[in-house]
Formats: C-alpha cells, structure tokens, sequence
C-alpha cells in the first residue's frame, strides 16, 4: 500500500529535557505499547522517530478508533495527530494525496463529531499554540493555558466560532463550524528532495483550492492566522498531517520519584494525586481508615478512586492503615479545638514512616490553603514539622470550583460525591482553632510522643496493602 492512515504521537515538553531525553522517550515508548497489548495485533508497530512517535499498522491502514481510547491516557503525551504515510514522491501524486487527506478530514469532522473527539479544529490563536510554533514547527506545542482547565481547550473545538467566521450557526447547531481559511506547512527533512518547502507548500495549496472551488466550498488561504494548518513532512516518506487531539500533557509516570499521596475519600486529595502523577511522580497511596466510627464502605470509596486514579498510571498501591487507636488516643490526650492538627500530624509522621519503607521522597496532600479551618497558613505551618519529607500540595493555590471541574474530567468527581464520610463526627471539634501556634503545637506533641509513637508504628505494622490496576 503506498497510502495510509498512521496516528503521529508528540511530546512537547520531553524533548526540552536534553540530559533525560533518552531515558523519557524509552520510558514513553514502553508505556505506549504496553497499552497497545491488549489490542493483540501482531501488525501494531510503534516507532520512535525524530521528536516523536509514529504509530502504524504495517498491514494496512491503522484503527484509530481502537488505539486512541488506550493511550489517551498517558502522561508525557503532548498531543496526537492523525495523519497519512505514503511512499508517494512525485509532487503531483503528493498533491493528490494532500487533497484526499484533507478534504477526508474535513468531511469526517463536519459529520460525526462526537464519534472523532475533534482532532481537527482549534484556531491556533484559541488552541494556546504559542506565537513561535513556526519555529518549533517539528512539537505539537501545546503548552497548558491553564493546568486545571485542560478540558475547556480540549473540548473546545465543538463549539468555538472563529473569530472570522461572522454569523456562524450555534453551536448545537453545527458539528463542525465551516472552515474558512488554511495553510499548507511543510517540512523537508530530505533535502535531496527537488522542490523547496514553500514550493511543496505552495503547489498543494493551490491543489486543495482548485477542488474546494470546484465542491463550491468557500475557503480561502491564510498564512497567519489559517483556521486549519496541513502540515507536510517529507522523510523517506511522506506525512500529512491536522493537528489534533491533545494529550494529557505532563511526564511520564514514575520518572520523577516516587511519593506517598495522603487519598481520602474527598475531592481534593484525588485531583492532587493526579496532578503530581501528571508531573511523573509514582504514587504509593495511603487512606487512614477509623472503623467502626467509619464503614467499609468508606475504604471501598477509596479503592475505587484509587482504580479511577490507575486509568493513567497503570497501577497504583494502595495502604489501607487502621487509624482508629491513634485517632482516641489523640481524642483523650490533647485539646479539643487543637485535635485536627494532632490527627494531621499524625497522619503526615505515618506517612513519612512509610515513605520510608517505600523508598518514597515525598509527601502529597490535598490541602488548599483557606479551604477550611486546617488548611489556614497557620495550620499548614503547625503541620509541616510533622513530615520527615518535602510536602507537595498541588492544589494549594487553587479555588474549589477548579479541583471540581478536574475532579469531573478525571472521573473522580462522581466517586467522591458518594455520601459515606471519611471522618467521624466524633473527632471534629467544633470550633477548630484556625491560627494554631506552631511552638505550642510541637511542645504538647512532645510530651506525650513517646506514647504516641508506637501507637503509630503499629497502625503501619497492621496495615493492609493493595495492588491497584
Ligand atoms: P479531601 O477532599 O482530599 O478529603 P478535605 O478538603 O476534606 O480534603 P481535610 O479533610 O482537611 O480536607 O484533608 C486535607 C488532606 O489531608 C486531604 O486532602 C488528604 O490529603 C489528607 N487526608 C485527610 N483525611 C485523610 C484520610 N482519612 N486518609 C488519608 N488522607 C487524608
Ligand atoms: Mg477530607
């Protein structure tokens, strides 16, 4: 076959990491065809070629439709797009090829949108492409515009007007809004290729004009600011290619270290996970579990947020820690309005004392600061000195409706509504000092610490451990 349908897979910030860069493209490529498994087609090859990933099919033209639901997923992966391979050089087959492929784009996105997800769409100027992606032509670049809002970008396409496109239909009312205008980009590699990029560019451009005028299609060329780019790569082969989907973003999974993730049944401490898995960071989970004052129920609540947590990870541990005789102890023996901050503190020494057991390097909470009485400055810092390890909380400077929405994205949000309480009425004071004093925290820990401490220890010896995948 001298044409066919391949899925290019890029990787924006990997390739900004020179040092590491051997070692992320591996750990990527791993991940990617590990995923494809379960596919069991002999005929799946994924390779790695000059800043990112091709994905074929070497008996035919690749299923998309069955390869994108498995590696959507994966952290480290900028962006996908589909696109055409062929063997083809003559510039007037490529011609031909360039103008299937994009009028077959175009056709597929203004009919069945929903079923495609959009991947061809996105103005740049509302995609957050940067300025400068003419000169970094060979990314994807798709920096973030914002971490928490991946999903507005994302969905966008199905329903933002182009700001050129005066009077178009409502979104419910369209699939697909009319293209407008495009621009034809290419890339030669093969400089032993003998027409020059502009020239390729401009020759398949006037190509996909001459048939838009004779289908009666109103398009017209825009180099700087096109609703639509074509982008042509000559290699040993030929590509075609919209840019598409976006990925997850972000680093592959586990290469950043390992860190114990405080995972309650809440909104918070799952989006928290997630995010610094996003950023590489392998996750051994731990939930302080309090029966009989909590149900079991509240634990399977945890169990399932952890397999949500595993669609992008792969796997997940979990430590499911009975935090019942820590919790009384801490009931009977300190201040009532102080008692949240003891049982933080006491959670954050277990979880260090684990993290050390797992060779892990830091702590990961859910904490916002301001959310609630706990989450104050002050009691942040009345806290801190409890953990043996560097404390990420990467949800602290973001508002509430921000962690809901990310909650939705990542299917945590409907787990984590379910209405079995993490915490026993029992143990919320209620009137939580809200501007502890650190000093005073510390010096009343001490005092009964040696009590404490193998209460703690034993919570870890009679822990219970689940492999999640
Ligand atoms: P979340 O929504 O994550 O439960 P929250 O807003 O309810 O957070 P807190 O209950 O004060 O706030 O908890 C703050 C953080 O402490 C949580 O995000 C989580 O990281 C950790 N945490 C609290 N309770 C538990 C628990 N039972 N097991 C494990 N971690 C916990
Ligand atoms: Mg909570």
């Amino acid at each position: 076959m001298h044409t066919k349908k391949v899925l290019l897979v890029k990787y924006g910030e990997l390739s900004l990491r020179k040092g590491n860069r051997k070692l992320f493209e591996h750990a990527l490529l791993d991940t990617i065809r590990a995923n494809l498994k379960p596919l069991n087609n002999e005929h799946l090859r994924v390779s790695r070629e000059q800043g990112r990933f091709l994905i074929e099919d070497t008996s035919g033209d690749l299923d998309t439709a069955s390869v994108l639901p498995l590696i959507r997923r994966i952290f480290g992966i900028a962006g996908f797009c589909h696109a055409v391979k062929t063997t083809m050089r003559n510039i007037d087959d490529l011609c031909e090829v360039a103008n299937d492929f994009f009028a077959a784009q175009i056709a597929e996105a203004q009919s069945g949108f929903e079923g495609t997800r959009g991947y061809l769409h996105v103005p740049p100027e509302k995609r957050g492409v940067a300025p400068g992606f003419e000169g970094t032509r060979d990314h994807l670049h798709v920096p973030p515009e914002n971490d928490l809002a991946l999903p507005a970008s994302r969905e966008c396409s199905a329903t933002h007007t182009c700001p050129r496109q005066k009077g178009a239909s409502p979104p419910e009312k369209r699939g697909f809004a009319p293209l407008a205008s495009f621009k034809v980009e290419t890339k030669r590699s093969d400089k032993n290729y003998p027409l020059t990029s502009t020239e390729v560019s401009a020759e398949i451009g006037a190509k996909i004009l001459t048939s838009a005028e004779k289908a009666g299609t109103n398009l017209k060329v825009d180099v700087h600011t096109p609703d639509i780019t074509l982008w042509v790569e000559i290699r040993n082969d030929v590509y075609f290619y919209i840019t598409g989907e976006r990925g997850e973003g972000g680093l592959p999974y586990g290469l950043s270290g390992k860190g114990v993730l405080l995972l309650s049944g809440g909104f918070d401490s799952p989006v928290a996970g997630y995010l610094a898995a996003r950023r590489g960071v392998e996750i051994v989970a731990v939930y302080f579990h309090s029966p009989p004052f909590v149900s079991e129920r509240a634990a399977d609540k945890v169990k399932d947020i952890a397999s949500q947590l595993a669609k992008y990870t792969s796997r997940v541990k979990l430590c499911v820690l009975p935090f019942t005789e820590t919790q009384v102890f801490l009931k009977e023996n300190t201040p009532h309005e102080k008692l949240t901050i003891f049982l933080k503190r006491a959670m954050l020494h277990i979880a260090s004392r684990l993290a050390d057991r797992e060779r892990a390097l830091c702590l990961i909470t859910g904490d916002a600061v301001g959310q609630v009485a706990s989450q104050t400055i002050h009691s942040l810092a009345a806290v801190e000195s409890a953990a043996a390890f560097p404390v990420l909380r990467p949800l602290a400077a973001s508002d509430k409706q921000e962690i809901m929405d990310t909650a939705k994205r990542i299917g945590t949000y409907e787990i984590s509504a379910r209405p079995y309480e993490d915490c026993c009425t029992v143990f919320v004071a209620r009137h939580p000092e809200n501007k502890p004093n650190f000093r005073a925290i510390e010096r009343m820990e001490s005092r009964i610490f040696a009590e404490l401490s193998p209460i703690m220890d034993n919570a870890l010896n009679n822990a219970e451990f689940f492999d999640i995948i």
